[in-house]
């Protein structure tokens, strides 16, 4: 082979949750009968308004660049959603619009990772967030947590994990693959821990915010401490939220010298995201936003299906989450059957007809995270196969 990979690259591998899913999907056009439960992607339909406005924006034009942070109608929508949905003040200039939340986050990370600083992520953790920290040739400092505390961690066990390379706290509430939602006095122990160690900054992924389910406002660690906002980029989107995953849009705010950094990033990659998504966005973030409760009505009654689904089977517990889409699965005492790989144990659901991420992929173990972002009959007919499987 000519040609090498570089030492950064070689530090990663491909995102598991997207690998199961494309797997999925090749077994599925191969004619297999695949449930896939692996991704975490809404089923609705993107609403009508908003795929009205993005073919008004295709034939109005919308097929050139834009500037590189996107249009100044999106960065000022996403400043007034940043206000109005999580309690975070920004202007405009301080917005990047992205190619997803998943590129705001890869930016801020590699905008301000350098070889050998070290990043906190609680885990279970999202894929992506350690991969992005080890690109960046930083260290994923694994804060661990557990199903029987709600998967949320405690302010001394995150400030025994500082040193003086730690430059990041990464939050995720509400959560993947957990759907654990930390409540305010939490973010308010983080916040204490914050003013003691000035170095450290925070990643707050509030991208599964309206998605919550314990009947209190989403709180978002900018908004409930401002004094600390100078050290926090909070990351939003519409992929989730707005069932818009295709589209590729999220957004970021946060100080202005990372924002100017991330831009600059941005600049000498993928420039600016697609502008018909932009308008696609702007539509969703400017128009009617009452559907989003009744979506978060259908997922809870989802979530309610699967948890006692789940729970039923023999070898298998979940906690109920709180937030997001997704059920973090236990499924110790049946690892023996799997040599302790719960890779295996995957491949095994696979088989019969549903693709599932194991749990190590999360950072977690012996176990298997599941989407709820589906239909109740598809969701009891995976959960029927899960129990046939396990049998
Ligand atoms: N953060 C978390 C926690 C996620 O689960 C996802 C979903 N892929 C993202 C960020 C990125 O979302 P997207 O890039 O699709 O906007
Ligand atoms: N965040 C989703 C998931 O965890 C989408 C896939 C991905 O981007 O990793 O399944």
């Amino acid at each position: 082979m000519t040609g090498s990979l570089s030492q950064a690259l070689q530090r990663i591998e491909a995102s598991p949750t997207t690998a199961m899913t494309d797997r999925a999907q090749a077994l599925r056009e191969a004619g297999k009968d695949i449930i896939s439960l692996s991704v975490g992607e809404p089923d609705f339909a993107t609403p009508p308004h908003i795929l009205e406005a993005a073919k008004a924006a295709l034939d109005a034009g919308a097929t050139k660049y834009t500037p590189v942070a996107g249009t100044s109608a999106l960065r000022s929508a996403a400043a007034r959603h940043f206000h109005r949905d999580l309690g975070v003040e920004c202007s405009p200039e301080h917005v990047i619009v992205s190619a997803g939340g998943k590129q705001a986050l890869f930016e801020a990370l590699v905008a301000t990772v350098s070889e050998g600083d070290e990043v906190i992520v609680p885990a279970p953790w999202w894929v992506s967030y350690p991969q992005i920290v080890r690109f960046a040739g930083g260290k994923a400092v694994k804060l661990v947590t557990h199903a029987e505390h709600g998967f949320r961690f405690s302010p001394a066990e995150f400030e025994a994990l500082i040193t003086p390379r730690t430059n990041w706290l990464l939050l995720n509430s509400p959560g993947n693959p957990t759907g654990a939602v930390y409540p305010a006095e939490m973010l308010e122990g983080i916040g204490e821990v914050l003013r003691r160690h000035p170095g450290v900054m925070v990643l707050s992924d509030d991208i599964y915010a309206p998605l919550n389910y314990t009947g209190q406002d989403h709180v978002s660690l900018a908004a409930l401490c401002p004094d600390l906002a100078h050290r926090i980029c909070t990351i939003s989107g519409v992929s989730k939220s707005h069932a818009m995953t295709g589209f590729r849009i999220g957004f970021a705010t946060g100080p202005e010298w990372l924002i100017k950094a991330m831009i600059k990033l941005q600049s000498n990659s993928s420039g600016n995201p697609a502008a018909v998504s932009q308008a696609a966005a702007l539509a969703a973030l400017d128009g009617p936003q009452d559907f989003l409760s009744d979506w978060c009505e259908t997922f809870r009654a989802r979530r309610d299906l699967v948890v006692a689904g789940l729970n039923a089977i023999p070898g298998l517990s979940t906690p109920v989450p709180d937030g997001a889409f997704y059920c973090f699965i236990d499924a110790s005492p049946l690892m023996d059957r799997f040599g302790g790989d719960d890779t295996k144990l995957c491949l095994h659901l696979l088989e019969h007809g549903v693709a599932v991420v194991a749990a190590s992929a999360f950072g977690g173990k012996n176990g298997f995270r599941i989407s709820f972002a589906t239909d109740e009959a598809t969701l009891t007919e995976a959960i029927s196969r899960i129990a046939a499987a396990l049998a």
